[in-house]
């Protein structure tokens, strides 16, 4: 369908942030504050407002604490998918690891949804060369998509396709959703959420969402609860990491609603049924 765009959560709560887990280790969640559920009823409620229905991606590990609030969604029409179930880096797993942590999470997120799970998204978009193995693993699991090859120098490959593709590394069934990225001189500018998001002027964005749509391909975005949240719990990050995490946070909601406002969305789901499959 022309210029449908893409909006995805990744549903976690403050404390999941790769790389820190010295800091907050996954044996210490249980004792830290949940503010997932307040900060996703205001996701909730820009969505509603908008009439848009969005794909979120679900934590295993806080579909089992907040299972109401995993329902609530999947009622509000929204397609419901994983992010695994332990928040860990795809490169940092052995394959059989990976499969446990998604066969964990899928048996969690599906049993309360009543709905079958589609797609994948890893956190910290941690399928990249050094984890080419994982499409072969979710396509043997029954997936239909990922949604965790970024375009990008380090954190993925700024050699991978901008656009909707079929996933490298399986059988080819798998299709692989990239996020918004645009490229630039120097390097390529992650729109699609995060801190490019929230910093980089709108115009920029609107500019390169036009650009896709033109193509006749959708742009991804993919927001977090704790982007909602002005009162995140202060965690001693390196300064490079505050600022990805923390940088202009208090224009997440506002940002959303331009986009919301300026273009379509969708879930990915009914993106594959309309305009692919
Ligand atoms: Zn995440």
């Amino acid at each position: 369908m022309k210029d449908l765009n893409i909006l995805t959560v990744d549903l976690e709560d403050w404390f999941h942030i790769c790389g820190v887990e010295d800091l907050l280790p996954e044996e210490s969640w249980g004792r830290l504050e949940s503010r997932v559920e307040k900060n996703t009823r205001v996701i909730l409620s820009i969505l509603d407002r908008h009439g848009v229905k969005a794909t979120f991606f679900v934590l295993g590990f806080v579909a089992e604490g907040h299972p109401e609030l995993i329902r609530d969604i999947a009622r509000r029409g929204h397609e419901i998918a994983t992010h695994g179930y332990a928040h860990r880096r795809v490169y940092e797993m052995s394959p059989k690891a990976f499969r446990e942590d998604l066969r964990k999470a899928r048996a969690i997120i599906e049993g309360i949804a009543g709905a079958r799970i589609l797609g994948y998204r890893a956190p910290e978009w941690s399928i990249r060369d050094d984890s080419i193995w994982a499409p072969g693993i979710l396509e043997e699991e029954g997936f239909l998509y990922d949604s965790s090859m970024a375009p990008l120098p380090i954190i993925g490959n700024k050699a991978y396709p901008r656009v909707p593709h079929r996933a490298p590394g399986g059988a080819g069934v798998l299709w692989e959703f990239p996020p918004l990225v645009a490229p630039a001189p120097l390097t390529p500018l992650p729109l699609g959420g995060g801190w490019g998001l929230r910093v980089f002027p709108y115009r920029v964005i609107r500019h390169a969402v036009t650009a896709l749509n033109r193509a006749g391909h959708p742009a991804l975005f993919y927001v977090h609860p704790r982007e909602f949240d002005r009162r995140n719990p202060k965690v001693s990050l390196p300064l490079s990491r505050r600022f990805v995490l923390n940088a202009r946070v208090a224009r997440t909601g506002q940002r959303l609603c331009r986009l919301l406002e300026d273009f379509r969305f969708t879930t990915v789901a009914r993106y594959l049924e309309s305009s692919i499959a």
